[in-house]
């Protein structure tokens, strides 16, 4: 039986120190904090706790479900749906942002004049301007200020 309590503990322990250059907090991100991960294993355990799979065939389309493959979806993504956090390699690898902020010295895109003006934030789609102004409301803090602060909001 697997301690879901104690597999989400170890994957916030992992990233809780680590923010990427755009300013989202690895240890608020449910990919990386283990939210993910452990609600596929709790969902696993509800399928099986609560019979879902002898009822579902008297509910429209319960019938068609391929539980075996349900399961086994479930079982990789409790595996493997986690990120080990921006500073170790987690996100996307060609990320523009972080190969920037990298190659000027910036642990946070706050600390950089460009910022307002920056279109490697574009391909976030809608969700650029939020990073931008959430960066720019922060401008000033160390990492680990934003990081704890950011923690303490949640
Ligand atoms: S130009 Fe500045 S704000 Fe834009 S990605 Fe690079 S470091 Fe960040």
């Amino acid at each position: 039986m697997l301690d879901l309590a104690a597999m989400q503990e170890e994957a916030f322990n992992i990233v809780k120190g680590q923010a990427g250059p755009c300013g989202i907090t690895c240890g608020t991100c449910v990919l990386g904090n283990g939210t993910i991960a452990e609600t596929a294993a709790k969902t696993k355990s509800y399928i099986a706790g609560y019979g879902i799979k002898e009822w579902a065939p008297m509910a429209p389309g319960g019938a068609e479900i391929n539980w075996a493959e349900t399961e086994k979806t479930l079982e990789w993504m409790t595996k493997y749906a986690n990120c080990q956090g921006c500073e170790k390699g987690g996100g996307p690898p060609d990320c523009v942002i972080r190969s920037c902020a990298n190659d000027r010295g910036y642990p946070l895109c706050s600390q950089c004049s460009e910022l307002d003006g920056c279109n490697k934030f574009d391909w976030l789609g809608g969700y650029a301007a939020t990073r931008k102004q959430t960066l720019s409301d922060n401008h000033g803090k160390t990492k680990e200020g934003y990081i704890a602060d950011a923690l303490k909001s949640q």
